[in-house]
């Protein structure tokens, strides 16, 4: 049994990383998700509003945990005794990307592995870019995020403009 990080910026935490997320849980013995202070992408919300939001649609999940993290992923993982780093892989245009940053976190730390999982297609086009885009144009993102990050994204989008 291994344990596994789950390391992305989550902003916010979207119906697809969840879906990516379940299918990691159900194979590893326990998946932190990380969670990446990532200041240059200057990201919408705070880490702790982004941890907050990942907390409250996780909670029913007893193998999951949460971390953040400033630094690189392969010495986090080495820090909680993880040996596999889980990324999700939406079409073909993650692939490159991915790839590259597989190959180099294994030159790193060639004892740790990334795995990929697909998720559900209808979650296939789903971004935190694409969601934000959405509510901050007025539109609904109902199915795509959780009730409480739709209600988040609101209130930081729309009581602002
Ligand atoms: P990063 O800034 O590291 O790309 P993200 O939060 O955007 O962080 O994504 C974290 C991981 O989750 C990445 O591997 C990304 O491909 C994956 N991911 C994001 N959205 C989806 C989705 N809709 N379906 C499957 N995987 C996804």
């Amino acid at each position: 049994m291994k344990l596994a990080i789950y390391p992305g910026t989550f902003d916010p935490i979207t119906n697809g990383h969840l879906d990516i997320l379940e299918r990691a849980a159900a194979v590893f013995e326990t998946v932190y998700i990380a969670v990446a202070n990532n200041i240059h992408k200057d990201p919408l919300f705070s880490t702790e509003e982004r941890i907050r939001m990942i907390k409250s649609c996780t909670l029913h999940y007893p193998n999951v945990r949460i971390a953040q993290f400033d630094g690189l992923v392969v010495d986090l993982a080495q820090e909680v005794g993880a040996s596999i780093i889980i990324r999700g892989l939406r079409a073909i245009s993650d692939f490159d990307y991915e790839f590259q940053m597989a190959l180099m976190n294994r030159h790193m730390n060639d004892k740790i592995d990334t795995v990929f999982f697909m998720p559900h297609e209808d979650y296939t086009y789903l971004s935190s870019s694409t969601v934000r885009e959405i509510v901050r144009l007025g539109g609904d993102v109902s199915a795509f995020v959780p009730k409480y990050v739709k209600e988040e994204l609101i209130r930081k989008l729309r009581n602002t403009q």
